[in-house]
């Protein structure tokens, strides 16, 4: 019996045990337990019900295009619960000179694909149009070396691109910035994209004219009731006696080809490891095993963000505009990274008399936000609301959430990290990491990175005995 510790109750770890378990139950001689600090499991998922209103504290959605998330749905029976982002609403804004500017149809990231749109916007000025014209005949980069999300932009389409769209998408998304994340990690397709065609804007072209168009398939998706259901469904899965919540992991070290865990005041024997914290907590545990791989891990930086959910009555929702939400450049000066208006975004959020915003601040641009009190936030937010909506209403009920350390930042060279962080992990007994510390950061790549972890220490074993 091959007997597996994971260390960390996210979505990654228990999307490990969910693996583990279902081989389990295909009859692989695997057993496994799940340590987790907390008192709950799910990590920065978690779903609050106020007021008939459904309140998101950490991810609200996956991007739909990333399967693995879904898949998990539908093998834990929550296909139902799936809920496509209401896309006939689309559209966000940018706030340029404290004025919000729609980003034009057709754009896509940062690439224009249809021109009258792009063309009449008011978002960029006369000069990065023209740099838009031209970028249909920028020619390959051959250059294999890593560069900044910043440097790629600009090199295609300017600064005022990377100020205006790329750096508020990077940071009211992952609290990340253009100038320090890795082009290879964070955008790969874009870099495909410019090897093959040159000009990403021919390049869109020319997969647009393969492909079929499939306007169905929503950009975000959610869970009816909440993301937490998945984790509540996924805990209900797996078994009972292998879950140990508030079980803090203290340290771990090889031990006779495998690994000696303590946890509280227990230790406990283990063949094999699966580390789902995140990396710079990966490091803390494994510095005796390995000080290379230890300082490797430690490497991978961390930002901290804050989630500000405000609601309001039916008269800010007739006065709010039509959309997403919108997203602050940093040259705006304002401490509100981006703001979503759920109600629009996603049915089953909020009743229909309901306004329902939810903000994001901090990130790489604003740690110390995480220092200021809920009241202080509370207050940042809603000066900026004036400033920014015109809305002085009270709220009629607020939440404020707050994420140290949450976030990875896929800086400049993280490829290679993760390279030696492989290569270190294969001089110790069996060993995988798992997490948004590696290879994506979003709720669908966590998930994946958790079955590959148990996929990767068992081998698959259901697959090869159906
Ligand atoms: C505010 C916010 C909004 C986000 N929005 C989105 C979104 O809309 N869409 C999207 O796809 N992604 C989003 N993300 C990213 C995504 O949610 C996360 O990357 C993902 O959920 C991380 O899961 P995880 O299991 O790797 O890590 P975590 O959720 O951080 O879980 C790690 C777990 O390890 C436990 N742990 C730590 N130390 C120990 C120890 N010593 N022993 C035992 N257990 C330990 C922790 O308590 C925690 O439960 C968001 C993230 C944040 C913070």
């Amino acid at each position: 019996m091959k007997r597996i510790a994971i260390i960390g109750g996210g979505i990654s770890g228990l999307a490990a045990a969910f693996t583990l378990e279902e081989q389990r139950c295909a009859g692989a001689p695997v057993e496994y337990v799940l340590f987790e600090s907390s008192p709950r499991f799910g990590g920065v998922i978690a779903t609050e019900h106020v007021e008939n209103c459904l309140v998101e504290a950490g991810p609200d959605s996956f991007l739909t295009e990333k399967p693995w998330a879904a898949e998990l749905c539908r093998k834990l029976g929550l296909g139902d619960q799936l809920l496509g982002s209401n896309d006939a609403q689309r559209k966000t804004y940018i706030l340029v000179n404290n004025k919000l500017v729609a980003i034009p149809d057709g754009l896509m990231f940062m690439v224009p694909t249809r021109f009258m749109p792009t063309l009449l916007s008011p978002l960029f000025s006369f000069r990065t149009k023209l740099q838009m014209a031209r970028e249909w005949f920028h020619t390959s980069n051959q250059s294999a070396a890593d560069e900044t999300v910043a440097s790629f932009v600009e090199r295609h389409y300017g600064t005022e691109m990377v100020e205006r769209l790329a750096d508020p998408l990077l940071s009211g998304i992952y609290g990340g910035d253009a100038s320090q994340l890795s082009m290879h990690a964070v955008l790969p397709r874009f870099l495909e994209m410019e090897s093959k065609h040159g000009s990403l804007g021919r390049a869109t072209m020319a997969a647009r004219n393969k492909t079929a168009p499939n306007s169905s398939r929503p950009l975000f998706t959610s869970l009816k009731d909440g993301m937490q259901l998945m984790v509540d469904t996924l805990v209900t899965r797996l078994s009972p006696s292998a879950l140990h919540p508030n079980r803090p992991v203290r340290s771990m070290g090889p031990q006779e080809g495998g690994w000696l865990i303590s946890a509280r005041d227990e230790s406990y024997r283990f063949d094999a490891v699966i580390v789902a914290t995140p990396a710079y907590i990966a490091a803390t545990l494994l510095q005796d095993a390995s000080h290379d791989l230890a300082s490797e891990l430690r490497a991978i930086p961390y930002t901290s963000s804050v989630t500000v959910t405000l609601a309001y009555d039916q008269n800010v929702r007739a006065m709010l505009p039509p959309g997403f939400g919108f997203l602050v450049p940093r040259t705006e000066g304002k401490r509100l990274l981006a703001a979503t208006f759920v109600h629009n975004k996603f049915s089953h959020r909020a009743p229909a008399d309901r306004a329902l915003i939810r903000c994001f601040l901090g990130g790489s641009r604003d740690q110390q936000i995480l220092q200021s009190s809920d009241e202080e936030i509370l207050r940042i937010v809603r000066e900026e609301f004036k400033q920014i909506l015109g809305l002085a209403a009270e709220p009629i009920f607020t939440r404020v959430y707050k994420w140290n350390a949450a976030m990875a930042q896929y800086t400049l060279g993280h490829l290679q990290r993760l390279e030696r962080i492989q290569q270190f992990s294969r001089g110790l007994p069996a060993l995988a990491v798992a997490g948004n510390g590696y290879s994506g950061i979003g709720v669908p790549d966590c998930v994946r990175s958790g079955v590959d972890a148990a996929t990767a220490l068992t081998g698959n074993y259901s697959r090869n005995h159906q």
